[in-house]
């Protein structure tokens, strides 16, 4: 009944496209040739106007008083209209204005008159054959070039060409690929999304062996996730699977100023991809034209992208997925994307993704690392431990810097030392040469850093430090401290999250128990921890105060993540005092734990002035010389540990 119900709205939809583009056509002709009958009245009312400047109508009186005054140089007879046309001092015609007056038929004298005074008279032979041409030549004629140069007009805008108006066909970058390459040999890890999509590769490749049973196609799928995972990639993939031409546009592509625009590209795109079927259309940022009506988000009463999106919904509606044409759209909003878009028969199936885990970054890394010459000291495997966070694209990236890197420096493959920098620079950005630190900065930003790797060493479970710097980086960190996690965790108890706060705000304590001031510094840490602290009480549950309650919840999760209050002005003002509170408490251990380990501290701090750089391991060799010599490093907490971020770059701001 459904397929029944479907088919016959397919079909309505198409002959309504039909029905409806004639009509425009219609509607066009008429607008046309009404525009040239218009122009073409405004041409001879203006044409008239200017003749009939030019004219100057006498009495016959005066006619005859000019006869007599030998003002005349000849009079032309045309119909019952006297033309005179006057005589300048020298005689000769006088060719500015024409005069004229009705002929008097009872006047039997003119023409002796006119002998007399010797001017010269004639008379226009009436001939219909005449104005019949002159019908045509004036009227018919030009009424026929106004139209057809309307008529072309509009040819023109709507092919979008020669005048670069763009209307109608698409202009934007159709970008088909008979050929795409992609295999899903070339997308690492993303098992899931990889097993979805090998169902749609079987869709295309075997289209019968489902409609037999009866089941109807798919006609596209959602490929959410944050940007960088491999969606394009993966998209690409099923093309190259399938072996099929891939059409692939962005969203923002068919965003346009005019209203109709956006709606008749997609049309014809569709029309495109029907005539190379079966293929793969790809829909980058989907939500640029999905996004929901719902002026929640900022779209409501956009005429241009309502059409748009009203155009791809009844476009998929209409074609035959037994064709094979299969749309994937990918987005990393997927909250904002209009309902009528997921409905099924449309985007109805969604691949989720997601950003790598430890065992999908070391196979992107391996895929990537493929095409470049490795030595021996490389181990993927610890640069995927520290890489917690990073997407496909960051890991590729990677290993194309370190491969820059050891090009650069002469040498004739990557090492392991190149991917660890390389690691650094797509995190913390390149090393700022040119920007030299004063020794009181250089001072300050020593302790700041100790303070933080400090923290973490006086913790029992907490994540080796591999390098700690003060050497300023390209996007805004002055020194950091870079720690690699043993495992990847994928849950976070309370009190890791507390150890995790603490060691965030240890560089700012650190600062205040050495110097007594404080500085700029701590801007990144602090926003970092205020985040964190604020997740708890809100999203966790982990407030004494408001116990189970979600006061926060994420939106754009696969962007920002940002966090949407759900509560009013009075809990908010109890949220930030906790959140504030806990903050406090966090900073009180941070100075406790550093005051008493002030020795090691000071130690640290002088050896990394001097280094600038030094490794995990050197700092906890003086971190374990120190503790042996005076046995007196006091921790509170045992069982800590930080697993996130494997940097704490500390901003500085200039
Ligand atoms: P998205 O469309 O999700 O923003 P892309 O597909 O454009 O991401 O990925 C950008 C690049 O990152 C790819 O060209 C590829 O080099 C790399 N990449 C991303 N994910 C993967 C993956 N899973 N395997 C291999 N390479 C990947």
């Amino acid at each position: 009944m459904n397929n029944m119900n479907n088919g016959n709205n397919n079909n309505r939809n198409n002959n309504n496209n039909n029905n409806n583009n004639g009509k425009k056509n219609n509607n066009f002709l008429i607008i046309c040739i009404v525009a040239s009958l218009l122009t073409f009245l405004f041409i001879s009312f203006v044409s008239n106007k200017v003749q009939d400047s030019m004219r100057v109508e006498v009495s016959y009186n005066d006619f005859l008083e000019m006869i007599e005054q030998d003002a005349i140089s000849s009079v032309k007879l045309n119909g019952g209209t006297i033309e005179i046309i006057l005589k300048k001092k020298d005689g000769t015609p006088f060719r500015g204005k024409t005069y004229y007056t009705g002929l008097i038929e009872s006047d039997i004298e003119l023409v002796e008159r006119l002998e007399k005074a010797d001017v010269d008279f004639s008379s226009e032979i009436q001939n219909t054959g005449t104005s019949m041409m002159d019908f045509i030549l004036f009227t018919v004629v030009p009424m026929a070039g106004l139209l057809l140069t309307f008529w072309l007009l509009f040819k023109m805008m709507s092919k979008g060409g020669g005048m670069g108006m763009g209307v109608g066909k698409s202009t934007a970058k159709m970008y088909v690929q008979k050929e795409t390459g992609v295999t899903f040999r070339d997308v690492a890890g993303q098992e899931e999304a990889k097993e979805s999509m090998r169902e749609l590769v079987d869709f295309l490749h075997n289209p019968s062996r489902y409609t037999q049973i009866g089941a109807k196609l798919p006609k596209g799928a959602l490929l959410v996730g944050p940007p960088g995972t491999g969606k394009t990639l993966l998209a690409k993939a099923v093309a190259g699977e399938a072996n099929v031409p891939f059409f692939s546009l962005s969203g923002s592509d068919f965003v346009e100023m005019f209203v109709g625009v956006g709606a008749s590209r997609v049309r014809d795109l569709f029309k495109q991809a029907q005539s190379m079927a079966p293929c793969i259309i790809f829909i980058d940022e989907i939500d640029a034209i999905g996004k929901s009506r719902d002026s929640r988000y900022g779209s409501g009463g956009n005429d241009e992208r309502e059409q748009t999106l009203n155009q791809l919904l009844s476009e998929m509606d209409g074609f035959d997925s037994s064709k094979g044409i299969i749309i994937l759209g990918a987005t990393n909003r997927p909250e904002v994307l209009d309902k009528a878009l997921l409905r099924p028969g449309r985007f109805d199936r969604r691949i989720i993704v997601e950003k790598p885990d430890l065992k999908g970054r070391k196979d992107v890394l391996r895929v990537h690392a493929k095409d470049v010459l490795m030595d021996e000291t490389v181990d993927l495997e610890e640069i995927a431990l520290a890489t917690s966070g990073a997407v496909g694209s960051d890991l590729a990236n990677m290993i194309n810097e370190a491969a820059i890197m050891a090009a650069r420096s002469g040498r004739r493959a990557v090492g392991q030392k190149d991917l660890f920098e390389a690691v650094e620079i797509v995190i913390a950005g390149k090393e700022k040469k040119d920007r030299i630190l004063s020794d009181e900065e250089k001072t300050i930003v020593s302790y700041h850093e100790v303070g933080h790797a400090l923290i973490t060493a006086l913790e029992k479970n907490s994540e080796p430090v591999q390098k700690i710097t003060i050497v300023p980086r390209t996007m805004g960190a002055l020194g950091y401290v870079m720690q690699v996690p043993e495992e990847e965790k994928f849950l976070m108890k309370q009190d890791e999250l507390i150890t995790r706060l603490v060691t965030l705000l240890a560089g700012r304590a650190a600062e205040e128990i050495v110097f007594d001031s404080v500085t700029t510094g701590a801007a990144n840490d602090i926003e970092k921890a205020t985040s964190i602290a604020r997740a708890m009480i809100t999203q966790y549950g982990m407030s004494e105060k408001f116990g189970l309650m979600g006061i926060e919840s994420i939106e754009s999760k696969y962007l920002d993540g940002r966090a949407v209050s759900n509560c009013g002005d009075a809990t908010q003002a109890i949220v930030d005092e906790e959140v504030k509170k806990l903050l406090a408490d966090c900073y009180a251990k941070a100075k406790k734990l550093l005051t008493d380990n002030r020795e090691i501290l000071d130690r640290i701090a002088v050896h990394l002035k001097e280094r600038e750089t030094i490794t995990g391991k050197e700092f906890m060799e003086i971190f374990n010389q120190v503790n042996n010599n005076s046995e007196n490093v006091k921790s509170e907490y045992n069982k800590c540990g930080t697993t996130e971020a494997a940097m704490e770059g500390d901003t500085y701001d200039e």
